[in-house]
């Protein structure tokens, strides 16, 4: 079954059309607004305006963090208010969080992305802390998102480097579905795998244009139209298979063993490097130039982390996600070769 979304918006203003976009696909008119409590509130409200103008009723709601407990917390509220749709306005919390939400209550869900931080903005999997497993769940595909370049290229270089990370974490992914689809017979699809390759190939050409000092919008917004990309590819797999492998299990890792200590995409771009070794594939060092010209972290100092959380992550990495076959095998790295692979990739020294 693919699953996709009915509408995808990317553009100059286009927050401001939501209204028009909702009315042609017929979703109903009481809307549900989740942001971030931030910057991103901001926005919401802008699009919430708009939404009212155009004759819908809106209630607006802020969540502080991607943790079961907000999801619970908006889930009531939403139960209580009862709208036809559920909008995620944010970077990744609010997004993730209004995902998890619609799905419960078996709503329409639009995403609209106010940074290009990861590949969520248009999957139907959310990350949300203090779940059973750190790993995504499976939600509902957005029906509609709406990306709006003239928010999205203000938003931090930081996250804006983070969503490259993320995309460039498709190439080990890809290394890897085909080494089960060897090796285990997995299912292996062609067309998603090439769908999320091309969208790691986009992010390592826009890394010239991410080194400026003006991040130039066309950047942006070829960023943005990867990760949605790559967001598609999973709803073509049916599964976040072409998008996250060893490297997602040894980010996934590394916030448990140190608590979240970076973005995501910074954590799976490190990730990459090391798994792109392991694989044995020379485009490890392409990757790990790519990063640091771009200001991505490729160290554990940058990251944030002492050596032996990465080397604990690495150790552990197999475990998060024992179903999902890996370069790391089903017994993962023993210690000595954890911290070899770090210290050649330069991760640690
Ligand atoms: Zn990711």
């Amino acid at each position: 079954m693919i699953e996709l979304p009915k509408m995808v918006v990317v553009g100059r203003g286009v927050r401001r059309y939501v209204a028009k976009y909702l009315l042609s696909l017929g979703t109903g008119k009481k809307c549900f607004v989740v942001s971030g409590c931030g910057a991103t509130r901001g926005i919401a409200k802008e699009v919430a305006e708009s939404l009212m103008d155009g004759g819908f009723e809106v209630s607006q709601i802020c969540v502080s963090s991607a943790h079961v407990d907000e999801v619970d917390r908006v889930e009531l509220e939403a139960r209580s208010y009862a709208p036809d749709v559920i909008l995620g306005v944010g970077g990744g919390k609010a997004i993730d969080v209004a995902k998890v939400v619609a799905y419960r209550l078996r709503r329409h869900f639009v995403s609209i992305p106010t940074a290009p931080s990861h590949d969520g903005i248009a999957s139907p999997f959310a990350s949300v802390k203090g779940f059973e497993r750190p790993t995504s769940v499976r939600t509902t595909m957005p029906i509609l998102v709406v990306a709006d370049v003239e928010v999205i290229s203000r938003a931090p270089r930081r996250l804006i480097v983070a969503g490259c990370g993320d995309l460039i974490g498709k190439f080990s992914a890809i290394l890897d579905w085909r080494l089960a689809h060897r090796l285990r017979g997995e299912y292996y699809g062609e067309y998603a795998a090439s769908l999320a390759l091309l969208s790691a190939k986009h992010a390592l050409r826009a890394a010239r244009a991410l080194s400026a000092k003006k991040i130039p919008e066309e950047a942006v917004r070829t960023l943005v139209e990867a990760l949605i990309s790559s967001g598609v590819a999973m709803g073509i797999a049916g599964s976040t298979r072409p998008a996250s492998g060893s490297e997602h299990m040894f980010a996934h890792a590394l916030d448990i063993v140190a608590n979240y200590p970076a973005l995501h995409g910074e954590e799976v771009g490190v990730g990459t490097i090391m798994m792109l070794y392991l694989h044995g594939s020379p485009m490890w060092r392409k990757v790990r130039k790519v990063l640091r010209r771009m200001g991505a972290p490729t160290t554990a100092k940058e990251l944030g982390v002492r050596d032996v959380d990465i080397i604990e992550a690495l150790v552990r990495a197999h475990t998060v996600r024992p179903e999902r076959y890996t370069i790391l095998g089903e017994k993962g790295l023993s210690w000595e070769a954890a911290e070899r692979l770090a210290r050649v990739t330069g991760v640690i020294d």
